[in-house]
């Protein structure tokens, strides 16, 4: 839906399909990635470790990630980038334009693949980050991996974590729909402080709710999906299309259908 209306949007003939694929034909998929005439892609659960073996090149991104969301060829090369950080930092600047000149110091609750994303971008904005998680063992291997701005913590230090914090962030699966709300007590936080979760269905999870009733500043996840399609197309087709009011409607309109009463 995102990729075809930018396709429309811009006049570009083209196709975003989806193709299932088990572990064991990711190599025959690949052997036939050029002749099939790909112009790049996205990647996603479970393979996205897996496909660094049928990249050629692997971008800084998705090196510091460990992760690849995106192929995309560069002068023949095909190359495996990741795109989730700019992503998650280019939906904040959207919503919370200048974000960044008072922040200093992020949570991020979590410690699996979007929250990779989000410490890679939080640090290269020069914030120092908490994570903290529910396996204190995952939180520690991120840390460890990012080096010196990133501290990890379990889920018992969160409300002390919270007390210091510009910008809290949910990266876990909880809230999404299926699964239980991520339950928080926000007390702890600065009034100035900015919640962002990057669940998108439903778009507006318990958390967000919860900070919206005291006043706090959100951020919704769904941003976050339309900016790494940005950085994806924009690899792909050379152009960077826009995040219009309209795009988000046609996506906002769909997830609400597909989560009533959520
Ligand atoms: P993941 O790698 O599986 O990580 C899941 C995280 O959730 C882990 O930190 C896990 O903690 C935690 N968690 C799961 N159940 C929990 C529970 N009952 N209590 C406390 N913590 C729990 O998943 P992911 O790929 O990072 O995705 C996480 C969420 O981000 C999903 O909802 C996904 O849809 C969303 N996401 C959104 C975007 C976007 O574009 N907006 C992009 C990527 C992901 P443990 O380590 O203790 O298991």
């Amino acid at each position: 839906m995102l990729h075809g209306y930018w396709f429309k949007r811009y006049g570009i003939d083209a196709v975003y399909e989806l193709v299932d694929l088990l572990p064991d034909q990711l190599a025959t998929f690949f052997e036939g990635y050029k002749r099939a005439g790909w112009v790049g892609g996205n990647v996603t659960v479970p393979h996205k470790l897996a496909v660094m073996s049928y990249a050629e090149l692997i971008d800084d991104a998705a090196k510091a990630m460990g992760a690849v969301n995106t192929l995309f060829w560069n002068d023949g090369v095909l190359v495996g980038g990741n795109t989730d950080s700019m992503g998650f930092i280019g939906n904040l600047d959207e919503r919370v334009p200048g974000w960044d000149r008072e922040a200093n110091r992020a949570v991020v609750i979590g410690a699996g693949g979007a929250a990779r994303a989000s410490v890679y971008g939080l640090m290269n904005r020069g914030l120092s980050v908490a994570v903290c998680n529910r396996t204190v063992d995952k939180a520690e291997s991120l840390a460890r991996h990012f080096g010196g701005a990133v501290s990890s913590h379990g889920l018992d230090e969160l409300a002390m974590q919270m007390s210091q914090a510009d910008l809290v962030v949910n990266t876990t699966s909880m809230g999404m729909v299926g699964q239980p709300p991520l339950d928080v007590d926000l007390s702890p936080l600065k009034s100035e402080a900015i919640v962002y979760d990057v669940v998108y269905v439903p778009l507006e999870t318990k958390l967000l709710r919860a900070a919206q009733a005291r006043g706090l500043r959100t951020v919704d996840g769904l941003g976050m999906l339309l900016h790494q399609g940005v950085e994806g197309f924009h690899r792909w087709f050379g152009k960077r299309p826009e995040v219009t009011g309209e795009l988000r409607q046609l996506l906002t309109d769909d997830i609400r259908a597909k989560t009533p009463g959520a």
